[in-house]
């Protein structure tokens, strides 16, 4: 029988496939007692399963290194100590023997015990190390969960399939999408979140806050995601596969119209010139962004190096991808933004803080790099010898105070100065820039502009934190509105005193490749725009349409307005 589920488009397109659901990792505990003959080989299983986390834990612990090795490597150590208490493993035992506990409800039982332990103790320090058994069990627990699910293993092979989950980190999308996914649905998620913006870059249709995906949806079952739609269409009929086809038809035309723009140059309608660059992650946008003809690398991911991957990328590796990007860009600048992991671009490499209690507002960008300069500078030596290939500028992010441009600023000076004595051709001069996603930076642009070649706005941040509404938060979704005018009014303000002191502002959040922004940007006097190359085409499209001169007049009125409303109509009267 035909059903719709309703949620909201994160990437646009259409995609058909089977479902593939994706259960929370919470680990459903069988609480029903073994049988006699049962016993033995649950032992065993418990068995390889902490054979399995004790490997992981070695792995690990082999491929920290310098001062990660130090701060990681003790919990890890920890870790592994638990894993071989002859007491803990005895005890688990003896519960499966004698109890005839399966091996994952043993498991819990005995976090149960440990855990009051470490609760009733008065040392805080002591206390807090409950976490580790927390940690140490869960890494067994799953580990048994691999050994159960070979029939999921099976599906995780299967091209063609349709992902069904509540929540979908960017690291596993990037991992998924390389398995032949063909479109996610999420329960929850918001179009702004890092996931949402990935499924762009990969051309993955998208829903998100599909609310009931999970509960209404069974492995295998037909699903069409109609991205245009907002909407997961189960067991479609033959009158939506005629739709899902004609969506084809007209996708092949439209690019077709579109690619005819590909190396004409943006001008608005007034014959006034605008720069349009791209917000790389991956090797294959690099190629698109000059089939395109964009100006450069507006915004290079770097950390989407770091997230595929539980260890860190060493220098080398760094360097050649970052090498291969300036090479790929024949000339045109390459920005690369250091790393920005944190909040909900949490890494597996055991970089980023764990458990902070606000994270977005925590240890992330460039907070997380000066706390780590061994890896920061690995980072920066990386893509300084990349700038000895072509031009190359560096974009800090989340960047709250014009000290930590000074202090990152030092840093690569540095690097510099140790690359040469070791014998690399390094550029004289780099040109260094922020991003502006804290309201702080913004408020204090001129400050910022003092210690900075250039300045990039990160508008997917800065409207979180000028609102104070969680990008990722699927229930916000009203108030995350980059048309408030309170971010506008930030905005006007970054890109006036940029141009005043004429250093380039681009701005790279998703709206500036949202045609229906165009208009607004152009109004604000925004002359750099950077965003996913699959939108390249439609921006500059959207930009022709623009009278620069009518709009900037407009500036005045869009500034003045009381709401988002007030805004959209002034831009709709003027045609936009
Ligand atoms: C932004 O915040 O607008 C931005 C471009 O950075 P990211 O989306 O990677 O946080
Ligand atoms: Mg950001």
């Amino acid at each position: 029988m035909r059903r719709v589920l309703t949620g909201i488009t994160a990437a646009s397109g259409m995609a058909l496939g089977r479902a593939r659901l994706e259960q929370p990792a919470r680990f459903t505990i069988d609480t029903s007692l073994l049988s006699e003959n049962e016993i033995e080989a649950e032992v065993a299983r418990l068995g390889r399963a902490i054979e399995a986390a004790q490997a992981e834990l070695i792995e690990l612990r082999g491929k920290l290194r310098g001062a990660l090795a130090r701060e990681v490597g003790e919990f890890i150590d920890a870790h592994s100590l638990l894993l071989h208490d002859a007491e803990l493993i005895s005890g688990l035992r003896g519960m499966i023997r004698k109890g005839r506990y399966r091996a994952g409800a043993a498991l819990k039982a005995q976090r149960d015990k440990l855990v009051a332990v470490f609760d009733a103790m008065d040392d805080p320090y002591l206390r807090s190390r409950r976490e580790d058994v927390d940690h140490v069990i869960a890494r067994v627990q799953s580990a048994l969960a691999r050994q159960a699910s070979s029939e999921e293993k099976k599906l995780a092979s299967r091209v063609g399939e349709i992902l069904i989950a509540d929540s979908v980190a960017p690291g596993e999308l990037a991992h998924l999408s390389d398995h032949g996914i063909l479109g996610v649905v999420s329960g929850s998620g918001s179009t702004y979140s890092h996931s949402a913006i990935l499924a762009r870059s990969m051309r993955l249709p998208m829903l998100v806050g599909v609310h009931n995906a999970l509960a209404d949806l069974r492995d295998g079952d037909l699903v069409l995601v109609d991205g245009e739609r907002g909407e997961a269409v189960v067991h479609p009929t033959a009158q939506d596969l005629t739709r899902y086809r004609n969506w084809q038809r007209e996708a092949a035309r439209e690019g077709r119209r579109l690619a005819q723009l590909a190396q004409a140059r943006t001008l608005t309608a007034d014959d006034r010139e605008l720069r349009l660059f791209v917000n790389a992650e991956l090797p294959a946008e690099i190629a698109q962004a000059r089939a395109l003809g964009a100006s450069g690398i507006g915004l290079y991911r770097s950390e989407f190096l770091f997230l595929k991957r539980d260890r860190l990328p060493s220098e080398e590796e760094q360097f050649e991808a970052y090498r291969d990007a300036v090479l790929g860009m024949g000339g045109l600048p390459v920005t690369f933004r250091t790393l920005d992991l944190g909040a909900d671009k949490a890494d597996a490499t055991g970089l980023s803080l764990s458990a902070e209690p606000n994270p977005a507002l925590g240890v992330r960008g460039v907070r997380l790099s000066l706390r780590r300069p061994a890896v920061f500078a690995m980072q920066l030596r990386a893509i300084l010898r990349a700038a000895c290939y072509g031009p190359v500028r560096i974009l800090v992010p989340m960047v709250t105070d014009a000290s930590e441009m000074a202090a990152v600023r030092t840093l690569i000076n540095h690097c510099a100065r140790d690359l040469r004595t070791e014998g690399h051709e390094i550029p004289d001069q780099f040109e260094i820039g922020a991003m502006v996603e804290v309201p702080a930076a913004a408020i204090g642009v001129r400050a910022l502009l003092s210690v900075c070649d250039f300045l990039a706005i990160g508008t997917n941040d800065l409207a979180q934190y000028v609102l104070a509404a969680d990008r990722n938060n699927d229930a916000l979704g009203q108030l995350y509105d980059p048309l408030h005018p309170a971010l506008l009014r930030l905005l006007a303000r970054v890109i006036r005193a940029g141009n005043r002191a004429g250093k380039p502002v681009s701005l790279c959040g998703e709206i500036a490749g949202d045609p229906a922004f165009a208009p607004l940007l152009v109004a604000l006097g925004l002359n750099d725009f950077s965003m996913h190359p699959g939108r390249i085409l439609n921006m500059r499209d959207a930009l022709s349409r623009c009278d620069s001169k009518a709009l900037r007049e407009l500036a005045p009125r869009i500034m003045r307005a009381g709401s988002r409303d007030e805004v959209a109509g002034l831009l709709l009267k003027q045609g936009g």
